[in-house]
């Protein structure tokens, strides 16, 4: 007899949309096939956890009937493409981003028809709509970005070396972790918000192991600029070169970041410019980047109202006094708006009537949903990702512990006199790091059972990588480990530093000094 297999099963939704009738899908789904939870995942998709084999066709076939994809979420292709979540209908480049984050989602879709012969049962029940001109781009071969015979023209057979991500952001909005990504395009638009071209930033990569060093976490590298004309030749010319040069031999090693590595930006850069057939341009200069989390009530600039909901890591359940699945349910039903998942693993309601606006914060309230200036900021920062039950790589802890380390650390910053003092904390239960901890001020990476690999120096906006200071602290041990960090922090910061600042500023040496000398008396 075979056995009982569970899954998990993650959506595609470019820029994190979800529209009203796939939202109750999901929902319902969750009840019927799932834990009766759903999860937003740290790229904007969905995540139903423990759906039976069983139950896979029915759960994927209602998912593709109610609008929505599982193609590409997983799997060694580009997944779930980011875009900022906020609606902003007066700000062109916002509206930009997203609209190529769907372009060029359809330009790396898989062209297979195996999808739909074996979740509908070999009924093409759902025409695919795409953008003409990615049709044709997608088609279009220049100097071998493309197999002209195959039926996947950019992926070839044997599709690329590893997993690919990718979003598209607006210059200044990092919401979507730009310097982690294999490839971040930044809207670029002239003063009267119509676009001229993208800014390409390349190489990032979270994912590492324990003890290989040849595995590292890495931040993507300005490669340079393109008219909007070629942005899909240029995509295509990154993905060639990744799918061509890319290890296919050594999995550890095959992700785009350890091509630019071993490379270096130049060499990655005239591959690139070989298959795009001319030079890119020089890299535009930008504003500095601010992390968003577009949590609370913003105006559209349209007269609608968009308003970010907070969900500790992403957990979208009802339990006790929260009952945030039930809050999210009847909004949708009733008020029929769409979401989009942000990239902190929260959620954006969208295009509200003004009308609704109090009505719709008042089932918040009476559904326990906490008002996101009642939460704590560090909190609010915060990301963990599944782990121990729901993720078979785990070695520890994550999501379920999170609560209880943020309260202590709270709690121990409060006893040193920095009761207001937030910084970015990341927790994943392993080294692949999927809430991608390596860019947190105070990142905690699961290295054995209840023992973390502890990174420090992370930017408050995202955009250093932070630094493995110990590799396994057991958790019992918080305090003891953190109180003379936070003490040397405390009374050795310069005026408006973070922690993640003063640890990159300060060597990881002194802080070990001061550490073994440190008396808590
Ligand atoms: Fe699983 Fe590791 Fe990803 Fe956490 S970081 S969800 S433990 S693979």
């Amino acid at each position: 007899q075979e056995k009982d297999y569970r899954m998990m099963l993650r959506t595609r939704n470019p820029g994190g949309f979800i529209p009203p009738q796939l939202y109750l899908a999901l929902d319902e789904l969750s009840d019927r096939y799932g834990y009766g939870h759903l999860r937003a995942t740290t790229r904007q998709g969905i995540q139903l956890h423990g759906i039976l084999k069983s139950n896979l066709q029915a759960t994927v076939a209602t998912i593709i009937q109610n609008l929505g994809s599982t193609l590409g979420a997983c799997g060694d292709l580009n997944r779930n493409i980011m875009a900022p979540p906020a609606i902003f209908r007066d700000k062109p480049e916002y509206l930009i981003a997203q609209e190529y984050a769907d372009k060029i989602a359809d330009l790396l879709r898989p062209q297979t028809e195996a999808y739909y012969e074996i979740w509908l049962d070999g009924e093409k029940a759902v025409t695919v709509e795409e953008h003409p001109d990615v049709v044709a781009a997608r088609q279009q071969n220049y100097n071998g970005t493309v197999f002209a015979d195959s039926a996947e023209p950019i992926y070839g057979t044997h599709y690329m070396p590893r997993k690919f991500k990718m979003a598209v952001t607006v210059p200044g909005d990092n919401s979507v972790d730009a310097y982690t990504q294999d490839v971040t395009l930044v809207v670029i638009t002239n003063k009267a918000g119509a676009l001229q071209g993208f800014n390409i930033l390349a190489g990032g990569g979270m994912g590492r192991t324990h003890n290989k060093e040849e595995t590292f976490a890495r931040i993507a590298d300005e490669i340079g600029y393109v008219d909007k004309a070629d942005i899909f030749d240029a995509v295509k010319a990154i993905v060639a070169t990744q799918r061509d040069y890319g290890d296919r031999f050594q999995r550890r090693h095959a992700r785009m970041k350890y091509l630019l590595h071993d490379w270096g930006v130049e060499k990655f850069r005239e591959q690139v410019e070989s298959y795009f057939g001319k030079p890119l341009k020089p890299f535009k200069k930008l504003p500095a980047w601010k992390f968003e989390d577009y949590l609370g009530w913003y105006e559209q600039g349209d007269g609608k109202w968009f308003v970010g909901v907070n969900i500790d890591n992403g957990r979208i359940y009802d339990n006790g006094s929260l009952n945030l699945r039930s809050a999210l349910r009847t909004i949708v039903e009733r008020y029929q708006v769409p979401m989009r998942i942000t990239a902190n693993q929260n959620i954006v309601l969208y295009d509200i009537e003004p009308g609704d606006k109090a009505a719709i914060q008042t089932l918040l309230d009476e559904h326990g949903v906490t008002r996101p200036d009642q939460v704590d900021q560090m909190v609010r920062e915060a990301m963990a990702c599944p782990a121990l039950p729901m993720c078979g790589l785990a070695v520890t802890e994550s999501e379920r512990v999170i609560p209880d380390i943020l309260g202590r650390v709270r709690a121990l910053l409060t006893k040193l006199g920095l009761p207001d003092e937030h910084f970015v904390v990341r927790m994943t239960g392993c080294p692949n790091g999927c809430a991608r901890p390596y860019m947190a001020e105070l990142g905690f990476v699961g290295s054995a059972p209840e023992s973390y690999q502890i990174w420090l120096g992370g930017s408050p906006n995202q955009t250093r990588l932070a630094r493995a200071y110990t590799e396994r602290l057991p958790v019992d041990e918080l305090e003891f480990f953190l109180e003379p960090l936070f003490v040397y922090f405390r009374d050795q910061r310069r005026v408006g530093e973070s922690f993640g600042d003063f640890c990159d500023r300060v060597s990881f040496d002194a802080l070990r000094k001061f550490s073994a000398g440190y008396d808590p008396a």
